[in-house]
């Protein structure tokens, strides 16, 4: 039986009780790590996962929240003595960088016991193998940073994506991080569960876009520590909405696919 493992939930501000984004996918032989927000390691033992059975890790975006929790982590898997190999698939304006940066850490490929590598997101599927494929939608959740990188003269391309992952039949959906709701209203349909940030969402809208395409889980993520006090508050505008109850993630949380 899978399951999806909520390893970091909190919102794009550091939490004192969770860690920033990341979820597992826990297969029967293997794991698939969606983002990697900082405090993931510590999440990743917290749960009782072997990070040594992360067989690859997918990126969404280039915020801190969603990846600066990589570096610990390979230096943990090294720590480890890894033998398997890891793929680390990112945007591909990330790629130079993160060589850089992994260097920069003396995370040195020379000295490491595996073989990891940044593969670039491309074309669909970014991963078909035995027990999961990983399909990726470009979204505008970084669109809103091109006046200030025209202005400043950045390379940056903001590339941001949402995942669609097939697994035992079933197509589980990872918003990753959006402006809008609309980001994703084209990827509802035929979506079992969707896990969707909901800091940048209108969560009325959300709500019916769900219940017109017949999501059958909604699952909420990446939520303020603030509006986490009023869980009430979600259940009524969803409620209100007509959609039946949204589950709130938090770390730890585990969930059969
Ligand atoms: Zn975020
Ligand atoms: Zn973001």
């Amino acid at each position: 039986m899978n399951k999806i493992i909520f390893t970091g939930t909190s919102s794009g501000y550091p939490s004192k009780t969770r860690a920033c984004s990341s979820f597992v996918i826990k297969s029967v032989a293997k794991l698939y790590q969606f983002d990697a927000g900082e405090g993931v390691s510590g999440s990743i033992q917290r749960c009782k996962l072997d990070a040594n059975e992360i067989d690859r890790i997918f990126i969404s975006h280039l915020h801190p929240d969603h990846i600066t929790g990589l570096f610990l982590e390979l230096q943990m898997m090294y720590l480890d003595n890894r033998k398997k190999p890891l793929n680390i698939y990112i945007p591909r304006e990330a790629t130079k960088g993160l060589e850089k940066t992994v260097d920069l850490f003396y995370l040195f490929r020379g000295k490491f016991p595996f073989k990891f590598d940044f593969l670039p997101i491309g074309s669909n599927p970014v991963f078909r193998g035995k027990e999961i494929t990983v399909n990726a939608y470009p979204n505008l959740h970084l669109a809103g940073n091109k006046p200030v990188i025209k202005k400043c003269r950045k390379s940056n391309k903001m590339q941001s994506f949402s995942y669609i992952i097939r697994c035992e039949g079933k197509n589980v959906l990872y918003s990753g991080d959006l402006t809008e709701q609309d980001d994703i209203g084209g990827l509802l349909k035929g979506i079992h569960t969707a896990i969707v940030e909901g800091l940048h969402v209108d969560l009325q809208s959300l709500f019916r876009a769900c219940m017109t395409r017949k999501v059958k889980r909604l699952v909420l993520t990446h939520l303020p520590d603030e509006t986490l006090k009023k869980p009430r508050r979600i259940l009524k505008i969803a409620e209100k909405a007509g959609f039946k109850q949204p589950i709130i993630a938090f770390d730890g949380l585990q969930l059969k696919i």
